[in-house]
């Protein structure tokens, strides 16, 4: 087992690795039930760096009582919304006071690089936390004027309250671990829910530490509780648990479909953030190199494991070819390695399975008569690193330019009228974002409102606001999360009538 024993703060990551891991149920640290374990793995070496507890139905249902007896002991149900946010914003500084020990857990967790654990996923989580802290408080139902007939008008009082909507099941993915956990977690306190977390079996580790730091912050214990598991046995133990009154999820359509028809059986509340296969459209006024730049980063970002992954890259012919060459240039010079490494700029894939699904994805885009423009090979022989690579010359119904792939491989095509770049956006069963590069505002205008995407940018992509709500058209989910939406997923509606 290689820890590495650097660390920014002087608190190194193997200081939390050097044991295996056990997880969080009500106030204890406990092993699997069954004493089963799951290996850690570094992406970078394939290395196992720590074990985590292979969580099943009886772990599941242990926290699932724990979350349910702590939703309704007096010292949560009684606490003011005050106090919530006071548990929130501690959560968020302790967070942010062992940023970069957690950064570097990520790092090694999930193959990401440091810079970016450092500057994007911690910072965005102690971020969302503080966020959400402050919603604690602002928490409002409503007064309505009743009409019935034959009742005089001032015989009635109507309100509406916002209540917890109860347990909090959440299931997240690997990619940004921590981050989709504050994502679950924030939303989940603010509005008085308790929390059973399934974070991903290959990137466990951060969730584990936020439960520490959440009990450090004085959070009662039960209110949040982590299960770590697989997600065919702990996840879908979740989802099917009756005891949960909420689902949030976030990772594949398939599974989120699976989770969805769990949920229904018990009514259980559910919120869906799911894939997404988002166009990056460049129409020709745009500066080449600018938006060759920006199709860069959308897709090459975190590896391409993000869910907003610009991984179709549609050019208005006259700079077609000066863009495609732009971003090949970009994919050309990127210095793959591992995360920890400061000059690396891709970062490996998270599993090997992950590699395997990128490296299958590459070869049946050939076979469909795909073009390499770029890249196109596993990168070295150990730890599971994949080159940034792009395709073109395929046809629409090409599997690769429908389906998502969660790596760096990018499909690009030209078009040439404005007026048929929306059906080719439009043209997948996702609709999770898109981004639009152009500096014609009448363009950028008319595009806007017939594009089928939660998210669209313009000169930009990827970029997120905790104001913002967040969310997928079509198959890329249900809901929105972030801003004044996400209490909507954490409340239930109460309707008052009171005759005086
Ligand atoms: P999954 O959708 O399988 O994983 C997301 C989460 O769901 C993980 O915690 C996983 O646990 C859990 N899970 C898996 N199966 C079940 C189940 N039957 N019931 C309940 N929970 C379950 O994504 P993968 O990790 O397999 O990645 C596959 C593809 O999914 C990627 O290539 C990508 O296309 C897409 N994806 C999309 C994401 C997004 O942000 N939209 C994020 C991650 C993946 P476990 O990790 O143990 O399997």
């Amino acid at each position: 087992m290689t820890i590495p024993t650097t660390s920014v703060s002087g608190e190194p990551a193997s200081r939390f690795l050097g044991r295996p891991r056990s997880m969080l149920i009500g106030a204890e640290w406990r092993d699997a039930a069954s004493g089963a374990s799951i290996d850690v793995r570094d992406p970078a070496t394939s290395e196992t760096i720590t074990t985590v507890p292979s969580a099943d139905g009886v772990d599941v249902d242990l926290a699932v009582q724990a979350a349910r007896a702590a939703f309704e002991s007096s010292e949560w149900s009684a606490a003011r919304p005050v106090d919530r946010e006071r548990w929130l914003l501690r959560l968020a500084d302790l967070v942010e006071a062992h940023a970069p020990q957690i950064a570097e857990i990520e790092s090694l967790d999930n193959g990401k690089p440091l810079l970016i654990a450092q500057r994007v996923d911690v910072p965005s989580a102690v971020d969302f936390l503080r966020y959400c802290a402050g919603w604690a408080t602002k928490l409002e139902g409503t007064t309505v004027d009743l009409s019935m007939p034959g009742f005089r008008r001032n015989e009635f009082v109507g309100y509406t309250r916002r209540e917890p909507v109860g347990v909090v099941g959440a299931i997240i993915p690997w990619n940004f671990p921590l981050l989709m956990a504050a994502w679950k977690v924030g939303p989940a306190l603010a509005t008085g829910c308790t929390v059973v977390l399934k974070p991903a079996e290959d990137t466990p580790l951060s969730a584990l530490r936020l439960a520490e730091l959440a009990l450090e912050a004085g959070l009662p214990a039960g209110v949040l509780n982590v299960v770590t598991g697989y997600g065919p046995v702990a996840g879908a133990a979740l989802a099917a648990h009756p005891g949960i009154d909420k689902i949030a999820f976030t990772g594949s359509t398939a599974v989120g479909k699976l989770i969805g028809k769990a949920a229904i059986e018990n009514m259980t509340r559910i919120s869906l953030e799911l894939g997404g296969k988002s166009p990056v459209i460049v129409l020709d006024d745009a500066d080449p190199k600018v938006a060759a730049s920006g199709a860069a980063n959308a897709i090459f970002f975190n590896s391409g494991q993000v869910c907003v992954a610009g991984s179709r890259l549609y050019v208005q012919r006259r700079v077609y070819d000066a863009v495609v060459e732009g971003v090949s240039a970009i994919a050309a010079k990127m210095r793959i390695g591992p995360g920890l490494d400061p000059k690396t700029q891709l970062g490996p894939l998270v599993s090997e399975k992950q590699l395997r699904r990128v490296a299958d994805y590459v070869k049946v885009g050939i076979d469909e008569g795909g073009t390499l423009v770029a890249g196109g090979q596993r990168h070295g022989e150990r730890g599971w690193f994949h080159q940034p690579t792009i395709l073109a010359g395929l046809p629409e119904s090409a599997r690769i330019v429908q389906e998502e792939i969660f790596g760096p491989v990018l499909v690009a095509a030209p078009f040439d009228d404005v007026e048929e770049i929306a059906a080719l956006a439009n043209g997948t069963s996702y609709g999770l974002s898109a981004s639009i590069w152009s500096n014609d505002l009448k363009r950028v205008h008319r595009l806007i409102p017939r594009l089928k995407a939660g998210t669209i940018w313009v000169n930009c992509h990827g970029l997120l606001d905790n104001a913002l709500p967040f969310g997928g058209y079509k198959q890329s989910g249900i809901g929105r999360e972030m801003g004044r939406a996400m209490i909507d997923l954490y409340t239930e509606t109460k309707s008052v009538m009171m005759m005086h």
